[in-house]
């Protein structure tokens, strides 16, 4: 680790041991900029009960305890902390940073933390939904099925790993394959926009809707939403985004794969052009 590094890892685990924590686990994510608004008489009033935060399990109640629904650890991400974040001059400052991270509930069942596959700089930047048991057991994102099917996409118009940044909008696997929630892909937002930037790519692909929606912040579902050219504002500058199917989608529907190869040559162009 460089020094600028460690001083930043270290200013931003101030934050955290100022505030008593060790570590902070909730069951569902948590929206941190949604509670950073609330009052903080609020956030302490919320009864014990109600928080999921690494409490021993008692023998099962009769009747299902309340699902928590504002776990009271760890406390918001402070905005000193976000500027480190948005200010880290490296993706290993970047990793760094995430690996201390602990406002992503993710992190507490994932086994490994997968940052990118792939290029650390690179004209092409792909971003998929969250990473699967393959992922999380390598610590890289789409290297599973889903991923061979990727490569061989990619393959086909000439890109290999040399030329392409691979990442996730979320980087713990949810338990059980879920989909991520939005409080989690919010939580992990910022760490993903300074790597986009960090990337610097010129075309970044959304793989799938979850992607989809959470950096483009649409709402429709991706077949409505693939294929078509929009710009995303990243870093003072313009960037070419493109939403496209999941390869995992692919694998569970061949018929699909004509428009994903229609997205495919779309990519191409803007490559070359
Ligand atoms: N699906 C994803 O969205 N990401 C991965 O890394 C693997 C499968």
């Amino acid at each position: 680790m460089t020094d600028s590094v460690a001083d930043s890892v270290s200013a931003y685990l101030g934050y955290w041991q100022a505030a008593g924590v060790a570590a902070g686990v909730a069951e569902a994510g948590t929206d941190w900029f949604a509670l950073q608004k609330r009052s903080a008489t609020a956030a302490i009033a919320a009864p014990p009960a109600a928080r999921a935060v690494n409490t021993v399990r008692e023998p099962a109640p009769a009747k299902p305890a309340p699902r928590a629904t504002a776990p009271a650890a760890p406390p918001p991400i402070s905005p000193a902390a976000l500027a480190h974040v948005a200010k880290a001059s490296s993706l290993d400052e970047l990793l760094a940073l995430l690996s201390v991270f602990e406002g992503c509930g993710l992190k507490a069942t994932a086994k490994n933390l997968c940052f990118y596959r792939g290029a650390p700089q690179a004209r092409l930047m792909l971003i998929g939904e969250a990473p699967g048991r393959d992922e999380d057991l390598e610590g890289k994102p789409f290297v599973g099925r889903a991923g061979q099917l990727l490569d061989k996409m990619l393959a086909a118009i000439g890109i290999d790993e040399i030329k392409v940044h691979i990442a996730n909008t979320v980087y713990w696997r949810p338990p059980g394959n879920r989909t991520p929630s939005p409080e989690e892909t919010i939580s992990c937002a910022p760490f993903l926009n300074r790597q986009i930037e960090l990337v610097a790519p010129d075309v970044v692909v959304l793989l799938g809707g979850v992607a989809a929606k959470s950096v483009l912040g649409l709402t429709e579902g991706i077949i409505k939403l693939r294929g078509k050219w929009r710009g995303l504002a990243i870093g003072g500058r313009e960037v070419k985004a493109l939403a496209t199917l999941h390869p995992a989608y692919l694998l569970r529907t061949p018929a699909a794969k004509r428009q994903a190869w229609q997205d495919l040559l779309l990519i191409e162009q803007a490559l070359a052009g």
